[in-house]
């Protein structure tokens, strides 16, 4: 674990940077997905913490930061950046962890810096949690590779220069991830409208082309260091949503100390005390499971178990604690004056992405009883 003044310093200058840069570029912008120069200039302030390079080693430009650490950085980022952020440490990690020294020379500098924008593309139309059963398909043909697929829900999609595919070999059961240079390969992407996490990017994907044949990654299905790569994410996840109803938290204790019903400032009611203790005793518990989660991947501990109880509890409990904060608003808190919906539309957004709230119960169960119930 770090020193907590490593972790205090750390966190003041997180916020400090969202406040001054990042949440500047932000204002007054519509709720619609943001532009690619605003994206990037985002990506380049969050990379300066050395956010991208957590999981790369240091001769290939890792930062050293922990992952304790940076969750601290997670926990500052507005939701629909920290997702934005997430998809590309992990596709950065999906490289670093599959491609050959030439790919990562080529782009791993731009990634970690934040000039390159990148995402994973794994979903699609009829394959979501069972993601080992993508059609996408590779044929492999000398020095090439010609890729066809169609994915969905890909964040970043139409902003990313770089997007790594889950394709299957043609005619055999391995699977294997491919890089996609969108910079010299033709995609069609598209924007989807969603319901939460609006300036963010969850988009529609489309490739039918031929990439170069070290674009192809090592094995999804035989590289252990593949399955890592949801540990991380999925606490990040967790750590969006407890953001989110922090915020909401500290609005609620903020609102209850100035409004007044029956001659005094409803903080003074118990049952409105009750709500957010409740609420705030819970997103403790939640953010303490994800420190946890990520103390292990700190310590080289197994953290399947720990990562997904993580997800799983602090996703549900930020919507719960949300709700609890909201009903302190009265209607208030349903109008579109306050933000307790739009914090609430985003947090039902995170229990979906990198294992839904029901896939994590399954790897829970798996892991406690040592018999899978996926099928
Ligand atoms: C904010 C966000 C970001 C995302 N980013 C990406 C991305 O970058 N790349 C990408 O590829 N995808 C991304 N996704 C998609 C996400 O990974 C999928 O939505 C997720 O894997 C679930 O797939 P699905 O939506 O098709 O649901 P389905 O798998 O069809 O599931 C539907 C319902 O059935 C339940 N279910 C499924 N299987 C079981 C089972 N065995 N037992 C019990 N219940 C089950 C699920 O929990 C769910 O409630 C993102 C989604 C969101 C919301």
């Amino acid at each position: 674990m770090e020193t907590d003044e490593t972790a205090r310093l750390l966190a003041e200058s997180v916020t400090d940077m969202v406040r001054r840069r990042i949440a500047p570029r932000l204002d007054g912008l519509p709720p619609e997905p943001v532009s690619k120069d605003v994206l990037v200039a985002c990506l380049r302030d969050v990379a300066t913490t050395g956010y991208f390079g957590v999981r790369v080693p240091e001769r290939w430009g890792g930062s050293g930061l922990t992952h304790v650490l940076s969750g601290l950085v997670t926990e500052a980022l507005p939701a629909f950046l920290g997702v934005a952020c997430i998809a590309q440490e992990a596709t950065i990690f999906r490289l670093v962890a599959g491609a050959d020294d030439a790919v990562r020379e080529a782009y791993l500098p731009g990634l970690l810096a934040g000039d390159l924008v990148a995402g994973s593309a794994i979903s699609e139309p009829d394959v979501g949690s069972a993601s080992n059963a993508v059609t996408a398909t590779i044929e492999r043909s000398g020095d090439g590779c010609r890729l066809r697929a169609g994915k969905l829900w890909t964040t970043n999609g139409t902003v990313a220069d770089l997007l790594v595919v889950l394709a299957r070999d043609a005619g055999s059961d391995s699977t294997a991830r491919v890089l996609v240079d969108t910079r010299a390969t033709p995609v069609t992407a598209a924007d989807l409208p969603m319901s939460g996490l609006t300036r963010g990017h969850l988009c529609s994907v489309t490739v039918d082309a031929t990439v170069p044949a070290n674009h192809v990654l090592t094995s999804a299905s035989t590289s252990t260091k593949m399955t890592d790569s949801w540990t991380l994410n999925r606490v990040s996840m967790g750590l969006l949503a407890c953001a989110l109803a922090r915020s909401a938290v500290d609005y609620a204790i903020a609102y209850a100390r100035t409004r007044e019903q029956f001659g005094r400032a409803i903080a003074r009611f118990q049952l409105v005390q009750a709500l957010i203790a409740d609420a705030a005793t819970s997103v403790e518990a939640a953010r303490l499971l994800c420190r946890r989660a990520l103390a292990d991947l700190d310590a080289g501990r197994p953290a399947v178990l720990s990562s997904s109880m993580a997800k799983l509890f602090a996703t549900e409990t930020a919507i719960q604690a949300i709700l609890k904060a909201q009903q302190v608003a009265g209607s208030y808190g349903v109008s579109r004056e306050l933000p307790f919906d739009e914090w609430l539309r985003d947090a039902r957004m995170l229990t979906f992405p990198d294992g839904t709230s029901q896939i994590q119960q399954l790897i829970i169960g798996r892991e406690l009883l040592g018999v899978s119930a996926f099928t």
